[in-house]
């Protein structure tokens, strides 16, 4: 009788998919609790991750794969064409770095701004995504997520009323500048691999390092 109870339950209130970590992701819901592992199996599976961004309102345009060095290039790439926050610069990301970044403004961004501001994000000042290099431009270290497009670094927000919060000037600033980018760093780690902000080390005073790579580190 219990179980016939519940299986009636969730007839009528079905679990939504962002809490069942088996299900497709969909970019326009909420973030559930698999979210992050939805995100995750986009990773290692092209046609999924294309799949994922064709049925959601993110526009992207695909970008031809091809190597550009000994360890760079682009595979399974995007640039954004219009997602729900403008960016300072061209985004040219991997594809399941664009799936993070949509969820990332919408649902940890601009709810922070909202609620620490009373203003909306208008634009996200990035420093940039690929670049062709090693990990803390070392010569025999690791190459640097940077390398594949799968990884960007943020600098800072501009406000509708014309406010801009930057990661130099607010994570030590005033009190609602640094619990607005605390928030954002720490939304970003339930949904990007790797995220890295001030707190990491000095190379990182200025700037979000957010990735998709395969180490998951939050700091
Ligand atoms: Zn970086």
């Amino acid at each position: 009788m219990l179980l016939a109870a519940g299986a009636t339950v969730l007839k009528l209130h079905p679990i939504p998919p962002q809490h069942l970590p088996y299900k497709r992701l969909d970019l326009d819901r909420p973030i559930g609790i698999a979210t992050g592992f939805q995100l995750s199996a986009l990773r290692y599976d092209p046609l999924l991750c294309r799949g994922v961004l064709d049925i959601s309102a993110l526009q992207a345009r695909p970008i031809d794969s091809r190597r550009t060095g000994e360890f760079c290039g682009f595979l399974n790439a995007v640039e954004l064409q219009r997602s729900t926050i403008a960016y300072s610069a061209p985004v040219r990301v991997t594809c399941p770095m664009a799936a993070a970044l949509y969820l990332w403004e919408r649902e940890v961004v601009s709810p922070s701004a909202e609620r620490h501001f009373g203003s909306p994000v208008v634009r996200i000042d990035h420093l940039g995504t690929y670049s062709c290099r090693r990990i803390g431009n070392g010569p025999t270290s690791l190459p640097s997520q940077h390398a594949t497009a799968n990884a960007i670094d943020v600098a800072g927000f501009r406000l509708a009323d014309g406010r801009r919060i930057t990661l130099t000037g607010g994570w030590d600033g005033k009190p609602a500048e640094q619990a607005f980018l605390r928030d954002l760093r720490d939304g970003a780690c339930g949904l990007f691999k790797g995220v890295l902000s001030p707190d990491y080390n000095a190379a990182h005073h200025d700037h979000f390092h957010l990735d998709m790579g395969p180490f998951g580190v939050c700091r």
